[in-house]
């Protein structure tokens, strides 16, 4: 349920209703917008009187909510998200890209690559310490050195560092090193590392899985956000479906629709999403005109060589140009690069 409050309530009045509903029960979602005030009640109230909510008094209207997420829902936060890193906020006027290699491998590696991807325009680097790979042969990352790699890369560079937590033990760690913390789609239904994460005072990037529904995705970030962290970012990285021509099938459809669902910002992830490198820019495009928040792009320097994810990882020159081509499209979508 959530209570809209009229744009003229007193602050009293909005206490009033907190109370009723603590007394009903739920735990409350306040949510204080430029015109007025709106109040979602979470959790389960067996006996409670909906209509008695309407009599009191600055109350507009109390709506039911349908859907099983209740905090990462537009419903029970109508405006857009901010999310906050330093600087940089993802889900305002500004499209962000997050770009680095799937993997950090070495020194020269991560240096080349973060003064590649930061000449051209990225402000986050993304790469991954711990590297969850589909066969236990492939390689499996550098662990601790791999993160102080990124970190001192990133520093030397300006930008702001996203790598992955595999494992509720990383946590502590990777929070030493990381501005955002990545949930990799084989883990978007781990809820105890989702858990866990609503404790860290860091976003989370919560890549969707790949074969969640957009629902079962939302309900995996309402976990994060119950347990206390709402900093949520949304990363739709291609899904499984029948076709085989594509690594993944790039499900530009749920950027729309999650941005009507939910408040949090969405990051696209052409990479994984089409799994060729050649493709990845058409996707990276088409995402962002859909409304994407922001990109994450594989990237690197020498990217025929890399150890993980060759195949879809740009070539610096191609993320060059992506971004050039960028600069075109976000303004014409009134957003800004
Ligand atoms: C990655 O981001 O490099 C990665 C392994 O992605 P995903 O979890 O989406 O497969
Ligand atoms: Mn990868």
């Amino acid at each position: 349920m959530i209570v809209i409050m009229k744009p003229t309530a007193t602050e009293r009045e909005v206490e009033k209703v907190i109370e009723r509903m603590m007394d009903d029960g739920f735990d409350i979602h306040r949510s204080t917008g430029a015109e007025r005030t709106v109040l979602g009640a979470v959790g389960v109230a067996p006996d409670f009187d909906r209509d008695q909510y309407r009599l009191l008094p600055g109350v507009e209207e109390v709506v039911r909510v349908s859907t099983p997420y209740k905090r990462v829902s537009r419903s029970f936060h109508p405006d857009d998200l901010l999310i906050r890193v330093d600087d940089l906020v993802f889900g305002g006027d500004e499209v962000l890209v997050l770009a680095g290699p799937g993997s950090v491998e070495s020194e020269e590696q991560i240096h080349r690559t973060a003064e590649a991807v930061a000449k051209a325009g990225a402000r986050v680097l993304r790469g991954g310490a711990f590297r969850p790979r589909s066969s236990p042969y492939s390689f499996q990352g550098l662990g601790e050195t791999g993160l102080r790699l990124l970190r001192e890369a990133a520093d030397a560079h300006g930008l702001k560092v996203c790598t992955e937590v595999m494992d509720p033990s990383q946590i502590e760690m990777v929070t030493r090193y990381a501005d955002i913390v990545q949930v990799g789609a084989r883990n978007m239904q781990n809820l105890v590392l989702l858990t866990e994460l609503g404790a860290i005072d860091k976003p989370v990037l919560l890549k969707r899985g790949l074969a969640a529904t957009i629902q079962e995705w939302l309900l995996s970030a309402e976990y994060i956000a119950d347990a206390g962290n709402p900093r949520i970012l949304l990363c739709e990285r291609g899904i499984r479906t029948f076709e085989t021509a594509t690594r993944h099938t790039m499900d530009i459809s749920a950027i729309p629709v999650t941005k009507v669902l939910s408040p949090l910002p969405v990051i696209a992830d052409p990479s994984h999403g089409i799994g060729m490198r050649d493709m990845v820019p058409a996707m990276a495009r088409a995402a962002v005109a859909a409304g994407a928040d922001g990109l994450l792009l594989e990237v690197h320097h020498d990217a025929d060589h890399a150890l993980s994810d060759a195949a879809q990882t740009l070539y610096p020159e191609q993320f060059q140009r992506l971004m050039d081509e960028l600069r075109i499209i976000v303004p014409a979508v009134g957003r800004e690069i």
